[in-house]
């Protein structure tokens, strides 16, 4: 057999440390599925000042302290904290790269009050990458694959390539990069550069240069060993167009040979109604009856009031763009002659916010909102929500879709990225199919979705019929990991 690897998973976020999306859930889940495969996996994330260490048992390690991490011409002392993820009998290490001064705020990328980027982004995660790097020689933990997620970490296969070009440490370490999202590409003026300490032919076309800016997400895709991306459909997309590659597709598209899809799983430890503790009542396909108990807590908790027969839909998400809610604005008041009721739950853009406050009022006995952050909610929302909409204008992977399939809550989704690679367009015709799904971001295209929704709704025989459809299927982390697995083995024969 052949021996186990030693792989190092860096990512920003990592779930229950530090979230702000669906990073953080794959972070938090797939290196446990690999240790259980009996690999050597550890995490590095940086150390947040919002992580609360005596909750998540975080304590410093003595004999890493004070390393010093050029940025530039200046040194960075980093030093190192320790925890362990826990939450399916596998125990896997995390380690917490520390610095008061880059790290010690409690936003991850932008200010909690002004929703602006931190200025020092480029300082914050060049210390990162290059303080792995740093760290990992001081522990002495040689590992065989450094799997990159996002372009947090983008530079770390740059500095594999030219700076520890020649270190023995890493002469048998390669680098597999994740894509999450091409649209977030951790773009730093030209001066950012020199801060990097890469050599000055790197700044170039062939390099870590995007117009005219030094662009961390590309220098993962130029330096890796291979790139990933988290649906086939996602990674088909982004090396064939400017509208998903953001730009970027020309690099995708040469390095076609080297970028494969792998979907996300999900973690059903964490995302199952019959396990969850964050809803009132459990249950399973069996006792399907008992999610009727949950959308009556939900809609009690949002305030609305119980109106028999009518179906309640759920959101769940970043308010950004991307997620296709200018869709939504355009058709609410169509939407609402159909007679349903929604639940937002998300934050972000103020354009979005002022969108659902103000249909909100407009409609109180049919829309209700909170636009924070709240996890407990996200599972009642889940376990309460008839069905669950997400008309994304484009979605590497998803992963509310995946938890409503689980949670019995219909998806409504668009058909791209991973949304199309994980929802079948139910058939009356033959009783196939898990959700509803439109190809064409328009908002007539929606608004025809929903209402066939509805339509079907309306016979409960046949809803169960979808909903029995959508949890039944299986979407362990397990398959995936194990594909990451022989991804991996064939970069380490590189
Ligand atoms: P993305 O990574 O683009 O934000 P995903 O669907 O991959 O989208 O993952 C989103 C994750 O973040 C899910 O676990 C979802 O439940 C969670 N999430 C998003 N917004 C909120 C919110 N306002 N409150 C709680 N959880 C949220």
């Amino acid at each position: 057999m052949a021996k186990p690897l030693n792989v190092l998973f860096l990512s920003s976020e990592v779930e229950p440390f530090a979230k702000t999306g669906g990073l953080a859930d794959v972070s938090g889940a797939l290196p446990q599925t690999i240790k259980s495969l009996d690999h050597e996996i550890r995490i590095m994330m940086p150390r947040y000042g919002g992580i609360n260490e005596r909750k998540l048992k975080l304590h410093d390690m003595i004999r890493l302290k004070d390393i010093p991490v050029p940025i530039g011409s200046k040194s960075v002392l980093a030093s190192v904290k320790s925890s362990f993820l826990n939450t399916n009998n596998t125990k896997v290490q995390v380690y917490f790269l520390d610095n008061h001064f880059l790290f010690g705020r409690s936003g991850l990328y932008v200010h909690p009050d002004t929703k602006k980027d931190y200025p020092d982004n480029d300082d914050r995660f060049i210390f990162f990458a290059r303080g792995v790097l740093e760290t990992l020689k001081r522990m002495g933990w040689q590992p065989d694959i450094i799997h990159c997620n996002d372009w947090q970490t983008g530079l770390v296969p740059a500095f594999l390539k030219t700076l520890y070009k020649d270190d023995p440490f890493y002469k048998d370490t390669k680098t597999v990069f994740t894509i999450h999202n091409m649209a977030y590409q951790g773009v730093f003026p030209k001066s950012s550069f020199p801060k990097t300490g890469l050599p000055k032919e790197l700044f170039s076309e062939k390099g870590v240069e995007a117009w005219g800016n030094l662009n961390m997400l590309k220098s993962g895709l130029v330096f890796s060993d291979a790139i990933t991306t988290v649906s086939e459909k996602y990674a088909e997309e982004i090396r064939s167009s400017d509208e998903y590659g953001c730009g970027l597709q020309d690099i995708l598209a040469r390095r076609k040979s080297d970028l494969c899809g792998i979907i996300n799983g999900i973690d059903y430890n964490v995302w199952n109604p019959a396990l969850d503790e964050l809803i009132p009542h459990r249950y399973d396909f069996k006792t399907i009856d008992l999610k009727q108990e949950n959308k009556q807590a939900l809609l009690n908790k949002m305030d609305l009031p119980t109106i028999p027969g009518m179906p309640l839909i759920g959101i769940i998400s970043r308010l950004a763009d991307q997620k296709g809610f200018d869709l939504i604005g355009e058709i609410l008041d169509d939407m609402m002659k159909l007679n349903l009721q929604i639940v937002v739950l998300g934050t972000g853009e103020k354009r979005y916010h002022d969108l659902f406050e103000r249909a909100a009022a407009k409609f109180p006995d049919h829309i209700a909102v909170h636009l924070s952050f709240n996890n407990d909610l996200a599972h009642l929302i889940e376990a309460g929500s008839d069905m669950f909409l997400m008309p994304s204008r484009y979605e590497p992977c998803g992963l509310n879709q995946l938890y409503s399939l689980k949670y019995g809550t219909v998806p409504i989704v668009r058909a791209t990225g991973g949304l199309d690679d994980s929802i079948e367009n139910f058939s009356p015709a033959n009783g196939n199919g898990t959700g509803f799904k439109f190809t064409k971001y328009q908002s007539s295209e929606l608004l025809k979705t929903i209402q066939r929704a509805v339509q079907i709704y309306s016979d409960q025989t046949i809803w169960r019929k979808i909903i029995r459809n959508g949890m039944s299927k299986d979407f362990s982390w397990e398959a995936s990991a194990k594909k990451y697995l022989q991804l991996y083995r064939g970069v380490t024969r590189k």
